[in-house]
């Protein structure tokens, strides 16, 4: 800041005044004509008095408020980015939780994840979305991403089928750098386990991944069309090792999609069924 040098008991402005300034004779220093401040603030260094210029309060607001828009812009620009890192398929930006019509009773668990996110990220804690087909299991994790990724949380939604066809050809080192990468993200969700390839060299990549999350102690959370009972008791070895990762660090969610209306109905039912007899 330019600094002013000026003479003790000088009864006129240091510089050109502007339209929107005046001199004020009472302390000497130029004033914003709108605003009333001062445009100039006084220091004593050594015998002399510098007069550096200063912001007047409405200039400091105008000031204020472009830097309040200047962090919002970057911030939205962050936050797309990180979706367009995250959600590879375009789909799945539908996925939030304004789009939820009510209808699954197990909804008030992902805005929980979402509300208890810290929580969950230092106690490593994911979650296991088990239902049948159809019921909303990649919806409720969508949204779980679509709110973290709102919120500047890196997340990463994929399936194991994506990430076998990028694994597929690499080399060795490339393939190691490749599942690291996906440690990056504080959030991992693999949506629809269970459909890939059951060859020796899937379930050596899928352990890969969900091990190297697993020591990671980042969370992970899991979308499958398999029951609990199949998760509990695989067949082999290969898939033993795979789920009971993945049961060590995910709590187990039944996604229902219960039709409430015909709950309600039911509920209704019994209420004339008690009326009635
Ligand atoms: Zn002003």
């Amino acid at each position: 800041m330019t600094k002013f040098i000026e003479e003790p008991n000088i009864l006129k402005p240091n510089r050109q005044l502007q339209s929107d300034e005046y001199f004020n004779e009472k302390d000497q220093l130029i004033y914003c004509s709108k605003c009333h401040t001062p445009r100039q603030s006084r220091h004593m260094l050594q015998g002399k008095i510098f007069l550096p210029s200063i912001l007047c309060k409405c200039q400091r607001e105008i000031y204020e408020q472009e830097e309040a828009q200047r962090t919002l812009r970057e911030k939205q620009f962050e936050i797309e980015h990180l979706k367009a890192s995250g959600l590879q398929d375009k789909a799945l930006y539908d996925y939030t939780f304004d789009k939820d019509n009510g209808m699954n009773t197990e909804m008030k668990l992902a805005h929980n994840y979402v509300d208890n996110w810290e929580k969950m990220k230092s106690n490593s804690s994911g979650l296991l979305l088990w239902g049948d087909v159809g019921t909303g299991k990649s919806f409720f994790a969508g949204c779980i991403a679509n709110a973290l990724l709102e919120k500047g949380v890196p997340v990463l939604m994929t399936n194991f089928s994506r990430i076998l066809n990028t694994l597929t050809g690499m080399h060795f080192e490339d393939r190691n750098q490749f599942i690291d990468s996906l440690n990056r993200y504080s959030l991992l969700i693999i949506d629809d386990l269970g459909i890939e390839r059951n060859s020796e060299f899937a379930l050596e990549q899928v352990f890969n991944v969900i091990d190297s999350r697993y020591r990671s102690k980042k969370p992970l959370i899991v979308t499958t069309n398999l029951t609990l009972q199949e998760l509990n008791t695989p067949s082999d070895l290969p898939h033993k090792r795979i789920y009971d990762r993945i049961l060590e660090r995910c709590v187990p969610v039944r996604i229902n999609n219960r039709n409430i209306r015909q709950e309600n109905a039911s509920a209704n039912l019994q209420e004339a069924k008690k009326i009635l007899l």
